[in-house]
This record gives structure tokens, sequence and C-alpha cells, in this order.
């Protein structure tokens, strides 16, 4: 009889938790998972998931309008929100059922309650009222979306969580924000039809990828009918009979039908008794850890977002691997952030690994610029007018590739297999020995050969990053 109830207890079943503990229990030991929601956590129910459908869904306006440059007659074309929504509810449903199943078959028991931590072996479900202990326990509950407290009638603003069950689409549509959520909503609403207005604080949206990555998004998405309000910060939220305005620093008022906060997510620590337990967290509430994400208490680990390392599903899931390796293969793997490549599903999409112009500057590398802007073929034939871009970052000294970056349709399908090569250390030359595939858009990365001179950059020695952090190279 050992002196625990478990050997894991895990808090939160998503990508992260629910990784971690089917390892642990692929190897034998007893694990527990405990969900307050439905499994699948942020990517599955509210995030990555339903909101590629969302974008597979409003890709089609575009689409339309491709089909009759080719010679289709397309007309009469309808959408239906409520059919939409709910197929991507139905959707979320089928996968969660899945991860509570995938539990199941490793061997991990799964228990639809709130625990909160009460010592470091020691957690109590709220519902219940037990008190179970583990020799170790996992902190697994991701981040929430955060509203700025100091905007009067923020109450009236809903985030990304409410957006995927709208009882209908609204005619108009202020979204504030200028990162991931904020652009990747604004193409989304915008293909379904909505007069979407973005909001963002600063000079260019998307902070922390590549500039020229970020400066032609905006062209792209301003083509498409958003209006984009750079350097544009809410002073406050007022509600009227049947609608509401936003009102601006600069007095500026947008009525609107619905508004949308789209800045930043925040650990969902508040309540979970971490610090209590000794558990030390940062300023934001994100709880702190070691490589091997072990907390300031020997037998408590976090992962995933709730630590605010690289807050990606596909990291949250390998961190998830190490910390398995770690704990229960005897086997200590600490997580390599370095060269990870990641997508943005804005419209046209946006695709990019390594660093970026400024910030391989920024490190001190001496670059040589490589890109390319085009018309796509597909829309050769229609009205359309959108770009695609290509962009590499090469060091100078060694011509090795340091950063790829792509604005164009498919850029996530792309960067995923161009990651490899980066991460592998290529040189330019040896990227440009591959031959090209023709006639494909990609093709053309393999084909720049004009170095680009750029002029004299001013270099951002904030060290602000809105994109996660670049780990260290190899
Ligand atoms: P981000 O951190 O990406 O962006 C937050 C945005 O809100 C920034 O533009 C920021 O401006 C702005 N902002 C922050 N505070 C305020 C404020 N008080 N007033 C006005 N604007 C403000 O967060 P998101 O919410 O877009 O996404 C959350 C996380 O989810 C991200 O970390 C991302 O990694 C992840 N995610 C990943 C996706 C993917 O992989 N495709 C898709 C969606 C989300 P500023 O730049 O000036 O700080």
């Amino acid at each position: 009889m050992t002196e625990f109830d478990y050997d894991l207890f895990t808090i939160g079943a998503g990508s992260a938790g629910v990784r971690a503990s089917r390892l642990a229990a692929e190897t034998g030991a007893r694990v527990v998972v405990a969900e307050e929601d439905k499994p699948g956590g942020t990517c599955v129910i509210r995030g990555c998931v339903p909101k590629k459908l969302f974008v597979y869904a409003s890709a089609f306006k575009d689409d339309f309008r491709d089909a009759e440059g080719f010679g289709w007659t397309v007309s009469d074309t309808k959408f239906d929100w409520s059919r939409l929504r709910d197929s991507v509810q139905d959707e979320v449903g089928r996968l969660s059922h899945i991860y509570e199943r995938n539990l199941k078959i490793a061997g991990a028991e799964l228990i639809k309650d709130r625990a909160e931590i009460t010592g470091p072996n020691s957690v109590k479900l709220i519902g219940s009222g037990k008190e179970v202990t583990a020799k170790h326990i996992l902190v697994s509950v991701g981040a929430w979306p955060h509203f700025p407290e100091k905007v009067a009638g923020i109450e009236h603003a809903i985030s990304s969580n409410e957006v995927f069950h709208l009882e209908q689409l609204p005619e108009r549509m202020v979204i504030v924000g200028g990162g991931y959520i904020a652009v990747e909503f604004a193409g989304i609403m915008n293909g379904l039809g909505v007069d979407v207005t973005l909001l963002y604080r600063g000079a260019e949206v998307l902070r922390g990828f590549d500039l020229d990555l970020r400066a032609m998004l905006r062209q792209q998405m301003e083509n498409k009918g958003i209006r984009v309000m750079i350097e544009s910060d809410v002073k406050c939220i007022e509600k009227n009979t049947d609608h509401f305005t936003v009102v601006l620093k600069n007095e500026k008022e947008i009525p609107t039908d619905l508004v949308l906060y789209a800045t930043g997510r925040r650990p969902k620590t508040p309540g979970m008794g971490l610090e209590q337990a000794g558990v030390a967290l940062d300023s934001h509430g994100a709880v702190k850890v070691d490589a091997y994400s072990q907390t300031t208490v020997p037998s408590i680990y976090a992962i995933g977002d709730v630590t605010d390392r690289m807050n990606l599903t596909p990291i949250a899931i390998r961190e998830g691997i190490c910390f398995a390796e770690t704990v229960f293969k005897a086997n200590p793997m600490a997580m390599d952030y370095c060269d990870v490549p990641t997508a943005v599903f804005s419209q046209p999409p946006i695709g990019t690994v390594g660093y970026s112009e400024e910030d391989a500057l920024k490190e001190g590398y001496e670059v040589d610029i490589y890109k390319s802007a085009f018309r796509a073929m597909r829309h050769a034939f229609a009205s359309n007018e959108e770009q695609i871009f290509m962009k590499l970052v090469v060091d100078a000294k060694t011509d090795r590739i340091l950063g790829a970056h792509m604005m164009g349709h498919e850029a996530g399908e792309l960067i995923q297999a161009l990651g490899i090569a980066v991460k592998k250390g290529v040189t330019k030359a040896e990227w440009d020995a591959t031959v090209a595939v023709h006639p494909t858009a990609a093709e053309e990365f393999v084909t720049m050969r004009e170095k680009y001179e750029t002029p004299e950059m001013e270099v951002d020695h904030t060290g602000h990053h809105a994109r996660p952090r670049l780990g260290e190279r190899h």
C-alpha cells in the first residue's frame, strides 16, 4: 500500500494535461484527471478547432468570387449562421468525447469536477467535497480571456469564448486587439458578411512578427473590406437601445452591434490554492517553473498556457510529453523552444518560423534579406488582388537561414515543412539546391536569388515580444 491515493493528479483536461496523463498512465501509474468543463481544453472547445472550422466557412466568400473568374456562375449564395454554429459545436462535442475515451483507454480516471490544491500532495474536489492525495500534482488549467479593467462599459464586450455561440451574426462588429485572435476573427467575421472594424492600440498589428508580414497583412485585410484603425485606444463602451457605441480616447465614436475584446489571455490560477501551497506565481498569475516544468514546490508541476511560456497547442502537448518522460520514465527531458513554426489563420494566413528581420538584428546578426510579393495564380481571373508574400532572413556570415516568413494561401501548411529545414540549420545555398515544384506559389521560396537592399532599420531594443520568444539557438 502506498502513502498516496494516486501517483499523479492532473488538474485540467486540455491538450497539455491529457497528453501528460495518458503517457503517465501507460507506464502503469495510477493517474486521475479533474476537469470542470468538457475535456479538450481551449484548443478543442473554444480555440483552434472551432476557429479553423469558422475560417474554412468564411473563406468561401472569396472562393465564390474566384470561381466566377474561372467561368462558373455562382448565384444566390446564402449563409446560415445557425447551421454553421451548430455543426461546429457537434464536432467539438465529438472531439471532446474522443479526448475522454483516450484517457480511459490509457488507464487514467477522469473526474468531472473542479479541483483546488490544498497542499503539496493534496487536492480538494469542490463538487463532491472529497480530499484526494497524490505523489505528484500536475497543473494544466490553461488561460482565460483578459479584459482591461479601466474601460468603462467593458461588461458589454464579449470574448472569443462567447463568439462561438452567438444567437445571430451582428451586422457590424468592433474587434479590439491586434494579436492572433483579433486578426483571425476579423477575417472570419468579414468573410461571413459582417462589417468589421478592428481597433489596435499600436502602430501595426501582430506585434512580434516580422514587420513586412505585419504591414502586408494589414494591407490585405483592408483590401478585403476590414476597417483597421491603428493607434486607437478605447475610452468606453456605451450601450444604446439597439446598438453600442465604442468611444475612442480621441473622442471618435464607432456605432456597432457587437464588441469583441481579444486583448490577451491570463493564466487561470486565481482560486486554485497554488500560492497557499507555496507555488510561486509571476505578476500575471502564471505558474513559475524550471526547464522540467517543476514549480517551487517539488511535488507540483505545471505545463501549458498556465505557465505562459509559449502559448501554442503543440507546445503544450510537448511540455506534457517532457513531463511524463521526466517524472514517470526516469528520462529528464527539457522542452526545446527554438525555431517553433507557427501560423496565424488570418485571411490571408501567415506562417512563420525562426527570426524576424527585427529580432535577428536585435540579436546582433548581420542579415541578408530575400523577399518576394506576387499575385496568386488562383486569383488570376477574378478581380481579386490578394497578394502572396515570402521572406527569408539569412545570416550574412554563415549563410544559415535564420527565419522564413510567408503570408498567403496555405501558409500554415507550407511553414510546417519549411520549419524542418530552418530547425535543421540549413544554409541558403543548400536551400537553393532544392529544385522548384512548378507551377506552385511555394517554388518562389527556392528561387529568390536577389538580395533585398534593406534601408537602415531602427531596432527596438525594449525586448518586448507579443509573439512567443524564441528559445536559445544551438
Ligand atoms: P495576443 O497576446 O496575441 O494579443 C493581444 C492583443 O491585445 C495585442 O495586440 C495587444 O496589444 C492587445 N492588448 C493587450 N492589452 C490591451 C489593452 N489593455 N487595450 C488594448 N489592447 C490590448 O493575445 P490573443 O488574445 O490574440 O491570443 C491569446 C493567445 O492565444 C496568444 O498568446 C496566442 O499564442 C494564442 N493563440 C494562438 C493561435 C494560433 O496559433 N493560430 C490562435 C489564437 C490564439 P500590444 O501588441 O500593444 O501588446
